[in-house]
């Protein structure tokens, strides 16, 4: 990862295309989802010597232990949103930027979080580098969410939560949607949350999928909200 604005080539370009053709078979629908997926350059947030990684469908290490989930996973957590123009959108685990940008592509306001110091300092440039100044970037605990913030009208948390955190129901929105993979194990149910005009929340699950822990308590720094 560079300070310079990374290159965005024809060919890259080819191949975002062949991964969306990918991904659209794979059952993505959203026209608006897919048009982000070409448009974001996965490549930019791959160190340069793995850049021919960057339009296979597959997860990816980002340092720092953590990874760039697989981009089907980001375009059918993307689609459960239903992302309307500024919409007001937490993310929790900010990783390499990527989801964020996608969401910010769709016109959402967003707001993501990240437990790790070095990815949250080395994201939050690179964010400004990329193109995607109004991304507003917190080093913290999402567990907590972001309570100065909210309510906001969609949440997506992008690491294995062993359980529904209760600050991020509570600041949802009427009418808003979670979008939380659930599970303790190696394995987590991708579940949405839609909070209801009287309060209460419709759960719909659906399949498998696998995301680096959601870790509590453990912001790394003296640093806070
Ligand atoms: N959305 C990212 C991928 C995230 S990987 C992307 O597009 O690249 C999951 C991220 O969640 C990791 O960076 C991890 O450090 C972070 N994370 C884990 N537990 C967290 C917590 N409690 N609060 C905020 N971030 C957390």
């Amino acid at each position: 990862m560079t300070t310079a604005k990374p290159v965005d080539s024809y060919k890259h370009q080819g191949l975002r295309k062949l991964l969306v053709q990918n991904i659209k078979q794979k059952g993505i629908t959203d026209q608006q989802v897919l048009t982000a997926l070409e448009t974001v350059p996965r490549h930019f947030f791959f160190d340069s010597s793995f850049l021919e990684y960057a339009y296979e469908d597959k997860p990816f290490p980002i340092g720092a232990g953590q990874t760039i989930s697989q981009p089907f996973t980001v375009a059918f957590q993307t689609e459960l949103l239903q992302i309307r123009k500024n919409d007001k959108v937490l993310e929790i685990g900010t990783g390499s930027g990527y989801q964020a940008c996608i969401l910010a592509e769709m016109g959402a306001k967003v707001f993501t979080i990240e437990r790790q110091k070095t990815l949250f300092d080395r994201t939050s440039k690179f964010l400004h580098v990329v193109g995607y100044p109004t991304i507003k970037t917190f080093f913290g605990d999402g567990y907590k969410g972001l309570p100065a913030f909210a309510p906001f009208d969609k949440m997506i948390v992008t690491a294995a939560a062993p359980y529904v955190p209760d600050a991020l129901l509570e600041q949802l929105r009427p009418g808003g949607i979670l979008v939380i993979p659930v599970g303790a194990n190696d394995v987590q149910t991708m579940t949405t949350f839609i909070r209801n005009p009287d309060n209460s929340f419709t759960k719909k699950e659906y399949g498998a999928f696998r995301f680096v822990p959601m870790l509590e308590d453990k912001a790394k720094d003296t640093q806070t909200l």
